[in-house]
């Protein structure tokens, strides 16, 4: 059977959701083997062997995260010459786009972002995505090479396979510092917000200009679904909340289970970045509102009386 690259990188002790997804769809398109960069804990490895991983590839050196992103794209393709891998799959953040694209360059493959859905297997994956701003879904096929796709969160259920393997591990010698590559001085941790990250969060709370500032409506229903917080570009460019919550063409693309805009128009820009959210509730005081033609559910209001009453209901059903 084909194998199916993953790169995953610094999973920590615990292999996050986003991970799992995607080894996940390796295993439905063939055989899954990873590429890690960071320490191998047993719990992670534990996990890999669940999701039926038959290989784990391993940088020599562990200066690849004193870099940023060449070392890895340059590891990650040793290690695809050694896999000769059918496809490689990594995730839909900054970094994991920007090693994709390097990594197309350094196999000559054709590389496609932002995918929704994989369907297939081996090298003749069909991949899913919304295009032109949300304007049109369309579904391609890489015919150059190794296909090098990165997915976004929330794509499939994370499903171990049926038996669990024991990877085999193979050490990929890399030289990181030469690489051109920009080193890292610096890392200064944000303080957490005891939320869910936005780019792989199942559901988003987000809020816009009509929030008028006051996001205190939006975190009570989040951190009563267990959400993220999302916002508009008005609300990022306003101070109200950090540029990073930003969804839309220019901020983050994501893909919940569940979406709730509230008091956001729904600009082509915003819906570019959520409108394959699988539910989108949309709360405005505007009927209107471009938001609603698409959201599933709609509700004409104040997003100061509706949030309340809705965080309250679920408060009450859950106790
Ligand atoms: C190149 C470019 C890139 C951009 N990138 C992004 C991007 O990444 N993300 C993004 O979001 N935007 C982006 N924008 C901006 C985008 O065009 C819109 O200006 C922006 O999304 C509007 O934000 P908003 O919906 O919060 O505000 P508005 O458009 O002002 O809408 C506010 C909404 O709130 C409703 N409202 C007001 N009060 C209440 C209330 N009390 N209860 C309920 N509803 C209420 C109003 O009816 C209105 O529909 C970009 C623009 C450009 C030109």
């Amino acid at each position: 059977m084909a194998t199916v690259l993953v790169f995953i990188d610094n999973p920590g002790d615990q292999l996050a959701k986003a991970n799992q997804e995607l080894l996940t769809l390796a295993a439905a398109a063939g055989e899954p083997a990873v590429a890690l960069n960071g320490p191998l804990h047993d719990s992670v490895e534990a996990t890999m062997a669940e999701y039926g991983v038959h290989h784990i590839y391993r940088p020599a050196v562990e200066e690849l995260d004193d870099y940023l992103v060449a070392p890895k794209a340059a590891y990650l393709a040793a290690a695809a010459g050694q896999a000769q891998p059918a496809a490689v799959l990594l995730d839909n953040t900054f970094e994991g786009k920007e090693i994709a694209g390097r990594l197309g360059i350094k196999l000559g493959s054709g590389v496609v972002t932002d995918v929704t859905a994989v369907s297939g297997s081996g090298s003749g994956l069909t991949a899913t995505k919304s295009v032109l701003a949300g304007g049109y879904t369309v579904e391609s096929t890489v015919s150059t090479g190794i296909p090098v796709l990165t997915v976004k969160p929330n794509t499939v259920a994370p499903s171990p396979a049926g038996a669990a393997t024991e990877p085999e591990k193979t050490v990929i010698e890399v030289d990181a510092a030469s690489q051109p590559a920009a080193r890292i001085t610096g890392v200064e941790e944000r303080p957490a917000s005891g939320r869910p990250a936005l780019a792989d969060a199942g559901i988003i709370v987000s809020g816009g200009r009509g929030t008028n500032g006051d996001f205190g409506p939006i975190e009570a229903l989040a951190d009563e679904l267990g959400a993220a917080v999302g916002a508009s570009r008005a609300a990022t460019d306003a101070g109200w909340i950090e540029h990073s919550a930003q969804v839309g063409q220019t901020g983050q693309t994501v893909s919940p289970q569940l979406y709730v805009s509230a008091g956001i128009s729904g600009a082509i820009q915003q819906k570019a970045g959520m409108q394959t959210a699988k539910v989108i509730v949309a709360v405005n005081k505007d009927e209107d509102s471009p938001v609603f033609e698409i959201a599933d559910f709609g509700v004409v209001g104040d997003l100061f009386e509706v949030l309340p009453q809705a965080t309250e209901e679920i408060r009450k059903r859950r106790s």
